[in-house]
């Protein structure tokens, strides 16, 4: 049986359901062979990853999902293989840690005003000591019945002008891209076809990202339809940049992006894991 491997994860770090240790267990059930763990803007779940990765004979890649922007657009970068002592990966997180914090609070004033108390604290506290997002407000929300499940909330209060969205500075794409490189790791784009970008726009974002350093795309991912696997292999192919799997997985709820369900890299290809 060829390898499993799944480069885009997420645990209670960040907005994942499950702890480092059951997200690899699981892994480990699923026959995952090489596994990455990205959390949002952290690499806190790693040390009891890599613990658990070592029980179960999974190979962890240490990875991480640094939140970026490009032509005032959110985006997110993947780093894979990254040294986690790395200077320039700390203080990234540190800095991307206040931006959220300061978001959270804006947030939580945001949708006092439209009436929903207690959002801000109560994201906090599902947050717990992981990075704060939007998915913690929304689980908050659904919970409190001001939707009926994640798409709706989002749909209706999370999003660019909607009662509890605010809009944050994320770092450049090239100070992205840098600190990823000045960790030893590869830095990748996430989910390509995500960005609600004109075709031309995700070309020109390709290029650039490729120029500043960037090494991959991601062109399977957990959302894929087989229409979107072949343009993102178009570009891939197009720009001569390396190609990565990831299922983007945060919990059972969304059956879209299960771990490790993924089928292979389409042939003529560079797997990205072939550049560590
Ligand atoms: P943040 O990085 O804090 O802005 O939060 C983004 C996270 O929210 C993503 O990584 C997803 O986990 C989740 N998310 C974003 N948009 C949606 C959506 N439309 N439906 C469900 N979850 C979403
Ligand atoms: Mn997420
Ligand atoms: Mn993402
Ligand atoms: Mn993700």
């Amino acid at each position: 049986m060829s390898p499993i491997f799944d480069l885009h994860t997420h645990s209670t770090a960040s907005d994942g359901a499950l702890s480092p240790k059951l997200l690899i267990e699981k892994a480990s059930a699923i026959g995952i062979n090489t596994l990455a763990l990205t959390d949002h803007d952290t690499i806190a779940g790693l040390s009891e990853a890599q613990i658990a990765a070592d029980k179960h004979n999974i190979k962890l890649i240490n990875g991480i999902e640094l939140s970026s922007q490009w032509n005032n657009k959110t985006i997110h970068i993947v780093g894979l293989n990254i040294n986690v002592n790395s200077e320039a990966i700390i203080d990234a997180t540190i800095h991307l840690n206040q931006l959220r914090e300061e978001r959270a609070i804006k947030m939580g004033e945001k949708l006092r005003k439209v009436g929903i108390e207690g959002a801000y604290e109560n994201a906090k506290r599902l947050a717990g000591n992981g990075t704060v997002t939007r998915q913690h407000f929304s689980t908050f929300l659904v919970e409190n019945g001001h939707a009926k499940n994640q798409t709706e909330v989002f749909k209706r209060y999370l999003v660019k002008n909607k009662p509890g969205y605010a809009s944050v500075e994320w770092p450049g794409l090239e100070e992205t891209v840098a600190q990823i490189t000045s960790a030893g790791g590869v830095a990748v784009i996430a989910h390509p076809l995500r960005y609600k970008m004109t075709a031309t726009k995700l070309r020109n974002m390709i290029q650039e990202f490729k120029v500043l350093g960037g090494k991959a795309i991601e062109v399977v991912t957990g959302h894929n339809q087989s229409k979107e696997i072949e343009t993102a292999t178009a570009y891939a192919k197009r720009y001569d940049i390396a190609a990565s799997v990831g299922s983007d997985f945060h919990s059972s709820n969304t059956p879209w992006s299960q771990l490790g369900k993924l089928v292979s890299l389409p042939a003529g290809l560079t797997p990205v894991w072939e550049l560590w």
